[in-house]
């Protein structure tokens, strides 16, 4: 493992009952990088953030985060450790405002600068800002994906899962969410990034894997495996 390796992930199982989800996966993100996880319906992507953020069982594997093994640690102990996920369908909480919701991501300090750090999260969406006391149950469907977005920033990922940001989104909506990862990434916050969008995911990355029926079938470069053929062909339409 090099030495700025943040997560790496290998021999990753997950089977719900009978079912193999996930079939022995390795993949590993290091520091600074965007790296996109990108795969049809089904692939098993989500399953795999979920088993990583320590929300699904694993079932064989190993999973090193920050150069530790983190497998069977709970879902709360990782996001206290920097490991932080935004899941498919964004989870706000509908009944309190957007400055309640960002302040709920922050929950898991115990630092001061919780202030400063949600002006820092409204720099980023401006949207946010303009309608802070709103509550989430009411925002669009982009505004609240902002906002799930928003409130794990509260928690100083080191490393920053994404499911699916883009999923149900309209044109414009998902060109501002695409704009706003690229916006983190360039704060230096490393991410991984799962997306059905394979070719917005990999024009931002650094570096791409594919997924296929529970196994990573390529991966490496993100330009390389854009304009990679069987690629094209698979996820872009092509
Ligand atoms: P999507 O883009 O549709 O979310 P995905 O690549 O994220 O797809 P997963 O959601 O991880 O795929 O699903 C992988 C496989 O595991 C699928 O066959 C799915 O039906 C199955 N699966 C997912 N969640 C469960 C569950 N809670 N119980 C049983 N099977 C599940």
């Amino acid at each position: 493992m090099s030495k700025n390796t943040l997560l790496q992930v290998k021999g990753l199982k997950v089977a719900y009952g009978g079912i193999q989800a996930v079939k022995g996966i390795d993949f590993e993100v290091n520091e600074g990088e965007l790296v996109s996880l990108i795969g049809a319906n089904g692939a098993g992507k989500t399953t795999t953030l979920k088993a990583v953020t320590g929300i699904q069982p694993v079932g064989a594997g190993d999973i090193l985060y920050l150069g530790k093994p983190i497998r069977g640690q709970g879902a709360w102990d990782l996001v206290k450790q920097g490991l932080v996920m935004v899941p498919e369908g964004r989870g706000t909480f509908t009944r309190m405002t957007i400055t309640e919701n960002l302040q709920m991501g922050a929950f898991v300090r115990s630092d001061r600068e919780i202030d400063a750090d949600i002006d820092k999260v409204f720099g980023i969406f401006p949207r946010l800002k303009e309608r802070r006391n709103q509550l989430a149950g009411t925002m669009s469907g982009g505004e609240q994906q902002m906002l799930a977005m928003g409130r794990a920033l509260m928690a100083r990922p080191k490393v920053l899962l994404l499911d699916e940001p883009s999923m149900g989104l309209s044109p414009i909506m998902v060109d501002k969410i695409f704009e706003v990862v690229e916006t983190i990434h360039k704060q230096g916050v490393t991410m991984l990034l799962v997306e059905q969008n394979a070719s917005r995911a990999l024009a931002l990355a650094d570096r791409g894997y594919v997924m296929d029926s529970g196994e990573i079938t390529m991966g490496g470069d993100a330009k390389v495996l854009l304009n990679d053929p069987k690629v094209r062909a698979a996820y872009l339409g092509e």
